[in-house]
């Protein structure tokens, strides 16, 4: 790489700021320039402008709109003179002023997709000694009609006039994101995602080639990135048409660019073609750091800014050093990272052929003259699209100019000194990629964007499948564990426990339980602890388990065993904050103490739509407290149970403490009855839930004590989506929370109630983006969603779809594998029309089945969600805060969810349990679930002998 000249440097870029000094960008002028200059320093405010600019496309009518503003404005909390004009604006007479300022503001930046307002700012343009790229802004895509319309702005903007220049023909020159060229951009499904894709980059590019036009393909989140630089050099090679110019854009802020950046080099020799590379910093800084705390990932991007543009400073020097086989672009707006670029170029005596400067359209206009003025070939990138829809970019960008980090504030705000605007950064440091500061509360789920990831969880599928048979095992009493996808292959099988055999079992095991609660707290949470490697060590093989036997695409298994994981580190740190004596009010002569003790004896039923998760949750808790635990898994989820007394076995927890018992609901009923046992932990269906209450609350002859239920039920959860609903994120979070593991969540959303200004286009987005899940094979990465668990749950859930199209009308419903052998397959359906009382609105169903309801308005809607025998979860998609907060009060759930989806909750995280019929209100993973496993003991003592107190000589 050649060194750089600081003195050459130091001397461009202390023109440049000079220069750009002069005047001020447009952005900070104006009113809505005020505003923005008083947000840089008024965190709040600049909260409640992001918050309304975001949901103002969504807003109808003028009292909407001041209702929203007055809110965050309220929230923000902000005085002075230009906060309380905000205010007094924020009426509905007055709210159009608002929306006016914001229209300004974002035509900055956007330019409206119309043959007159493009033609307008390119010849504006033209004028210039600049070229002009285009970029049609648009976010990933939920529906098939959505990529269609992203695909045809492109194609519009290839067709434009591009004589834009002084009577010259220009090339069209554009950038296009891949996620927004079709729904389910997934890394886990490659091929799939490629297939797709090119269905409509197909048509863009062979334009591109007729019109000899540039297209950069834009680089967007981190999960992403490596399909989309494989894309990339897969459509180089594809499309080998040489009249169109491919090109990527690479970002500074990640490490790991110089890889990429060696692998298009590479290619750009492989194919003789010269390749494009814009440099970027990045733009999803914030969003990239708040998943990596949230996900437990390592921080994909510098964390340090001074390292993402020394970064940016290396990449600029390799890339300019390279241009016998790339065409380089620098994109940016800081004056000290353009002007090492302008001095790299003028060193290697470039030409305007080889290499250009990109700057945004609307942000340091200022900046862009100083260059003009430095003579170096210049390109705006002019974004277009639609001035309200284009409201998440404009975001990002009003973002980079008010940022306290951001150059354009320190260059023409904070009025900061050139001396440390033109420093040279520090250089990164060396690592693949910086961890974040905080560990993770729970284990991180796999992160499937990564091939090593994906490679081994598909070793872990073919070593379980290759232990498929179709022949099922002799003799009676043994169950068969079969593939839900394909009913005829049996993973295994395991001899049922024989009624008769169940007094003997807990005899040993009441023997053993005291030994084991003998043990110190330490050594039963370090065993605990040990288990947990043990399963993390393996997580991918058990995982593969589920997919095969619980017919669970890969994220769903992957998670349920990472969740199995954090209930066993949870309860541990949690058991060992419990131990040992608290003391309540102590006084001179008297101590009083409180302790916790094991009651003897649990019986563990789990249901098999979390196999591992909840048998180990429950089994964690009964253990740790130092319990025996009996635990009788359900039959469909078998394997995964005889996989944990395995590791079990494996880290020394004796078989008679914790006996696996194998049978349906007469052994469960047995275990129940049993006089011996002090606690049942259950998590079931309502049904059987409420006998065991009934019956474990009946003392049988000898019993001494009343039996413990911890008991975990059904529900019948729904979603509220209120009017000014971003519906990208509500129909997301509907999809996956209702379909998500074919619906065979507790906290599956199964209703749907829409306040009525918002349904029509709720529905109608809704069935768009249903339809573009794939329903198959588990263990297929490229299938989102799976079978039910049974022929019998199967034939359940279509009974209701048959009650379902007698009590409402059948709005949508999907397509799945069928024919003979094919699996349990139950079709995703959607009805409408629904009322509160038909029973599909009422009655569990536990397959993928939706039913949508209406509601005049917010405060009917939540009363309709309150409405029911089950509160397990409850979801509420809204952008109001008044109605934000009625949720909370009202809502009556064990779980709440606000502007997210309703499953997935995480242990310790979101305590995981439901109230009214759906439970006992005592969360799962939660700081109260142990108690319920242990008695307390208070114990008072008198410590004053004949009036000696001691200590209180
Ligand atoms: P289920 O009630 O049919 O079976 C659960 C367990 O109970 C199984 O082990 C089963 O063999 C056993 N069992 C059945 N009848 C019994 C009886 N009479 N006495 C004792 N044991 C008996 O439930 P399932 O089909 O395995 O699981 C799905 C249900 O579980 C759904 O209703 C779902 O909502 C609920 N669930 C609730 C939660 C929660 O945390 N609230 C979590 C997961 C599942």
């Amino acid at each position: 790489m050649p060194a750089t000249d600081e003195g050459l440097v130091h001397h461009i870029a202390s023109a440049l700021l000079h220069s750009a000094r002069q005047h001020k960008p447009r952005i900070y002028n104006g009113v809505s320039g005020q505003v923005l200059r008083r947000c840089l320093d008024d965190a709040p405010l600049r909260a409640a402008l992001f918050r309304f600019i975001d949901v103002l496309p969504q807003l109808q009518g003028s009292a909407a709109q001041a209702a929203h503003l007055r809110a965050y404005l309220d929230e923000a909390g902000s005085t002075g003179l230009l906060p309380g004009l905000m205010k007094l604006s924020a009426r509905p007479s007055l709210s159009w002023l608002a929306t006016l300022q914001i229209r300004h503001l974002a035509q900055n930046f956007l330019v409206e997709e119309t043959p007159r307002a493009l033609a307008l700012v390119l010849n504006k343009l033209a004028a210039l000694p600049a070229t002009v790229t285009l970029d049609a802004v648009g976010e990933a895509v939920l529906t098939e009609a959505e990529a269609d319309a992203y695909r045809d702005r492109v194609l519009w903007q290839l067709q434009q006039d591009w004589c834009a220049k002084h009577g010259q023909r220009q090339a069209p020159h554009l950038s296009i994101k891949l996620t927004a060229l079709a729904p389910g951009f997934d890394p886990l499904d490659a091929g799939g995602t490629r297939r797709r894709v090119y269905a409509r980059l197909t048509p863009i590019l062979e334009l591109a080639a007729e019109r000899q036009a540039t297209v950069t393909i834009d680089m967007e989140h981190h999960e992403l990135k490596q399909q989309i630089v494989d894309l990339f050099l897969d459509a180089v090679v594809h499309f080998n048409d040489p009249r169109w110019q491919p090109a990527i854009a690479l970002q500074a802020y990640l490490p790991e660019t110089r890889d990429d950046l060696s692998r298009v080099l590479e290619a750009a020799q492989r194919s003789g073609r010269r390749l494009g590379v814009r440099l970027v910093k990045g733009a999803y800084w914030d969003q990239e750091h708040a998943w990596a705390l949230e996900r437990g990932w390592p921080m994909p991007c510098y964390l340090d800014k001074a390292a993402t543009d020394a970064n940016y400073e290396a990449l600029t020097a390799i890339l300019l050093a390279r241009t016998d086989t790339l065409h380089v672009a620098i994109a940016g707006h800081n004056p000290r990272s353009l002007a090492v670029a302008i001095a790299h170029a003028r060193q290697a005596g470039l030409t305007a052929t080889q290499w250009e400067i990109q700057m945004l359209h609307g942000m340091a206009e200022p900046l862009r003259d100083a260059l003009i003025e430095q003579d170096v070939p210049l390109r705006i990138y002019v974004p277009t699209g639609d001035l309200l829809s284009g409201m998440a970019y404009l975001i990002r960008r009003l973002l980079e100019n008010t940022a306290g980090t951001s150059i354009l504030r320190q260059t023409w705000l904070d009025e900061a000194q050139d001396a440390a605007l033109l420093q040279r950064p520090a250089p990164p440091v060396p690592s693949a990629s910086t961890p974040v500061s905080a560990p993770p509360p729970t284990l991180p789920l796999s992160d499937f964007s990564r091939p090593e990831v994906r490679a081994a969880f598909q070793r872990a599928l073919d070593s379980m499948q290759a232990q498929l048979s179709e022949r099922p095992a002799t003799g009676a009493e043994r169950y068969q564990s079969r593939n839900p996808h394909a009913p005829q292959q049996i993973l295994g099988s395991a001899r049922m426990t024989p009624l008769n055999e169940v007094d003997a079992i807990i005899a040993a095991a009441r023997a053993a339980q005291r030994g084991w609660a003998a043990r110190p707290v330490v050594e039963r949470v370090n065993t605990l602890s040990a288990l947990a490697d043990h399963i993390d060590a393996a997580r991918h093989h058990f995982a593969a388990i589920q997919v095969l036997e619980a017919g669970k695409p890969w994220r769903e298994a992957d998670a349920d065993v990472a969740e199995a994981i954090d209930f066993l580190r949870y309860y541990g740190a949690q058991m060992l904050a419990l131990s040992g004596d608290h003391a309540t009010v102590d006084f001179p002569g008297e101590r009083n103490r409180y302790c916790y003790r094991p009651r003897g004896l649990a019986v563990v039923i789990a249901p098999w739509n979390f196999p591992l998760a909840i048998l180990t949750g429950m089994t964690a808790a009964a253990l740790v407290t130092g319990n025996a635990a009996l635990i009788k898994p359900a039959l469909p989820g078998l394997q995964s149970a005889l996989a944990l007394r395995a590791a079990m076995d494996a880290v020394g927890i004796p078989r008679d403490v914790c006996p696996l018992l194998i049978g349906d609901a007469d052994l469960g009923r047995a275990l129940v009855a049993h006089s011996a046992v002090e606690i049942i932990a259950f998590t079931g269906s309502r049904a059987v839930g409420l006998d065991i209450l009934h019956e474990a609350h009946t003392p049988r002859s000898g019993q001494r004590h009343i039996k413990q239920v911890v008991c975990e039920m059904g529900g019948k959860n729904a979603i509220v989506v209120d009017a000014d609903a971003d519906l990208d994120e509500a129909v997301g979070g509907i999809l996956a929370s209702a379909f998500g593991y074919s619906g065979q969540k507790c906290s599956a959303c199964s209703r749907v109630i829409a306040v009525e200004a918002i349904a029509p286009s709720l529905q109608q987005r809704l069935v768009a983006a249903a339809a573009t899940l794939r329903w198959g094979d588990p263990a297929d990465p490229s299938c989102d969603h799976g079978p039910l668990i049974s022929a019998a749950a199967r034939q359940k859930a279509l009974d209701y779809i048959a009650i379902g199209g007698q009590e409402a009308h059948l709005l949508w419903q999907g397509s799945v594998p069928q024919g003979d052998g094919s699996g349990w397959y139950c079709p995703p359906t959607i009805f409408t029309e629904v009322r509160p009382e038909h029973r599909i609105a009422r009655e569990e169903i536990f397959g993928p089945v939706l039913a949508l309801m209406t509601a005049p308005d917010f405060a009917t809607a939540l009363a309709i969600a309150n409405n029911c025998d089950y509160a397990l979860t409850g979801g509420v998609y809204s952008r109001l805060p008044r109605h934000l907060a009625l949720a909370r009060d009202e809502f009556r759930v064990g779980n709440l969810y606000l502007n997210r989806r309703t499953t997935g909750a995480r242990v310790g995280v979101q305590p995981f349990g439901g109230i009214a019929l759906s439970g006992t209100g005592i969360q799962a993973g939660g700081p109260d679930y142990l108690k319920q496993f242990m008695w307390m003991q208070s114990s008072s003592e008198n410590i004053m002998r004949k009036g000696f107190v001691p200590g209180g000589e």
